[in-house]
């Protein structure tokens, strides 16, 4: 290819709307173009990018035994609703009617679609298992579309689904995508770490996520880990072991329930400051909006809750938490009268109440009775206070806290989810009905697992991985091209002619390769090839005349001076290496 005929366009500044390095430096350097919120254009240098990704992908799943099909984009409401989903899956679905108005959506995802695919085609327990998958365009009308190509509202994903006998063989197949996954990942340039993660609205039990680990802005995930074992998870779904912490009020004189003064308290700093007390003794009581009802969330009020393990608790799909408008709007209509500062659970029977299990612990406790100003301390369920009905693990794990399988201290990192497996048993093929028949000619549902992986998520987590200053360094694997040759002066006859001849052999040779053929300057060019992020530069300026060229390697700025012919060969033996 010659820069001269290359479709991209750089620009001198980065895009406005543009807030993390990813989506900067993908729109700076030419690779992608915003149609409409969320959506974006990709342009030639990006294509063949989300190209190489597809084929490592293609290439893995392929030899872990997989089958590409390749389904519609627009998916009937029938199948949604014989999965239940249309009711449930929010305005992340973007639903639409065609001329006859019948009624359908933006695959968003294709749990429904291809357990119908199955349905048709996997009668036999001699046909199982089997593990179908696709690359394909996929529309969520997202809340926040944001980050670029992070959290696109269309973007590309390769989601695999496979159908088991049982789930011994689901186990089997889980692990076997896990490794498919890893050499993926690897394969592109890229080191994950595997997480255990919330199933969300997919549903299921087992699922994993695969992480890329970043310090940029863009990682969307806090990722609990530990060095000493190999537990890592996700903050949805991270436990840990708590330190010793005092939780029996007595030891703060609080022998007896009394409700006492405590005039300006409305957070827990304020009460533990006025009272003297560690909030270990404390029972706070956070109320959320789950799915449009009241859902009272108690936890030790040194600690906070998570919502996602929340919601999970409550079996809904939507939360966040209550306005104080809506809180004292709780307590009005059972009788109170407090600001939000002072609820608490008391007489609060009609409402869902979830306790954390740290609250087990907690005796003669102080709490929120829905009064101003007041609380009541030296209090226990049961007693003053009614008798918790659901505990569950509902805390958000602190780096710090220990590690649930070794003990040790856990840390904190902030990673992208470019992929995640799941296991969804039976979830979807009995409701659809999507059975095999068994070896005793007995109809059973499928045991199912689905497995993503968000190819435009993976390209731009690269790059948030691999850049610096200047630009993009892309790993060789996905690199849009493998070398760049600039000749410093286009004038300069012998310049050119090395160059081109650099260009040919680097052809001949099957690499990727960009001859810098534009009348610019020598500042222009460089610039231009550090933003794209070409792995290699070969530069044939002055020192031509004593027979030598410039190899820079783009990701550690090494420079060689040598011969071209060995920068052609260096390129060639460390590209084949690489690839
Ligand atoms: P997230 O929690 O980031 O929203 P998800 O749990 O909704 O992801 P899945 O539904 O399992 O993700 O989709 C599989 C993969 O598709 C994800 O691991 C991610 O890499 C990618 N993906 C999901 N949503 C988007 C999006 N809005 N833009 C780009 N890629 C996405
Ligand atoms: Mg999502």
């Amino acid at each position: 290819m010659k820069m001269s005929k290359l479709f991209v366009q750089t620009l001198r500044e980065f895009p406005a709307d543009a807030d993390v390095i990813s989506h900067k430096l993908l729109a700076r350097a030419g690779f992608i173009r915003k149609l409409t919120s969320g959506c974006y254009n990709y342009l030639p240098l990006m294509w063949r990018v989300l190209k190489k990704i597809e084929n490592i992908v293609r290439e893995e799943m392929d030899s872990a035994g997989a089958q590409e099909l390749l389904t519609p984009f627009v998916q009937p409401k029938e199948l949604w609703e014989e999965s239940g989903r249309w009711e449930v899956y929010g305005k992340e679905l973007m639903r639409l009617s065609d001329r006859h108005n019948r009624e359908m959506c933006l695959g968003p995802t294709a749990e429904e679609v291809i357990t119908a695919v199955a349905r048709d085609g996997l009668k036999s327990y001699k046909q199982l298992p089997c593990n179908l998958y696709q690359i394909q365009e996929k529309f969520r009308d997202e809340v926040r579309p944001r980050y670029g190509l992070l959290r696109g509202r269309e973007f590309i994903m390769k989601d695999a689904y496979s159908f088991d006998l049982d789930q011994e063989g689901l186990d089997k197949e889980y692990k076997n995508m896990a490794n498919a996954y890893t050499r993926i990942f690897e394969r592109c340039g890229l080191e994950t770490k595997m997480v255990q993660s919330d199933s969300g609205a997919i549903g299921g039990s087992v699922s994993h996520e695969f992480m890329v680990i970043t310090t940029t802005d863009a990682g969307e995930n806090d990722v609990f880990y530990c060095d000493d074992c190999n537990y890592s998870a996700n903050s949805n779904h991270a436990i840990s072991n708590l330190p010793q912490a005092e939780t029996d009020g007595s030891k703060f004189g609080f022998t007896e329930p009394k409700v006492i003064d405590t005039p300006n308290t409305r957070t827990i700093e304020e009460l533990c400051e006025f009272l003297k007390i560690p909030s270990t003794i404390i029972l706070k009581s956070l109320v959320y909006i789950v799915d449009k009802k009241h859902v009272i969330a108690l936890i030790r009020a040194d600690k906070q809750v998570e919502e996602t393990k929340l919601m999970n608790a409550v079996g809904g799909i939507d939360i966040r938490i209550a306005s104080a408008a809506e809180i004292e709007e709780l307590m009005q209509n059972h009788g109170f009268n407090g600001i939000a500062g002072f609820i608490g659970p008391k007489g609060m029977d009609d409402v869902t109440i979830v306790a954390d299990n740290t609250v087990k612990d907690l005796k003669n406790f102080v709490v929120g009775i829905n009064e101003t100003d007041k609380h009541l301390v030296g209090a226990n369920f049961g007693k003053d206070i009614p008798e918790i009905k659901q505990y569950a693990d509902l805390r958000l794990v602190e780096a710090g806290e220990f590690c649930p399988e070794c003990g040790k201290p856990l840390k904190v990192t902030r990673g992208i989810e470019v992929g995640n497996i799941f296991q969804l048993g039976t979830k979807y093929s009995k409701p659809m009905n999507a059975v095999y028949l068994d070896k005793n000619g007995k109809a059973q549902p499928y045991v199912m697992g689905c497995y993503g992986i968000g190819i435009s998520r993976t390209a731009a987590a690269a790059v948030e991985r691999w850049h610096d200053d200047n630009g993009i360094a892309w790993p060789v694997q996905i690199a849009p091209y493998h070398v760049t040759i600039v000749p410093l002066n286009n004038n300069d006859e012998l310049q050119m002619k090395v160059a081109k001849e650099c260009y040919a052999k680097l052809l001949s040779a099957g690499i990727e390769a960009v001859l810098d053929d534009r009348d610019e300057r020598p500042g222009v060019k460089f610039k231009d090839a550090d933003l794209i992020g070409f792995p290699y530069r070969i530069t044939v300026g002055k020192t031509i005349v004593d027979g030598n060229v410039e190899l820079k390697t783009r990701k550690t700025n090494e420079v060689e001076t040598v011969t071209p012919e060995k920068a052609v060969e260096l390129v060639i033996n460390r590209i084949k290496e690489a690839i």
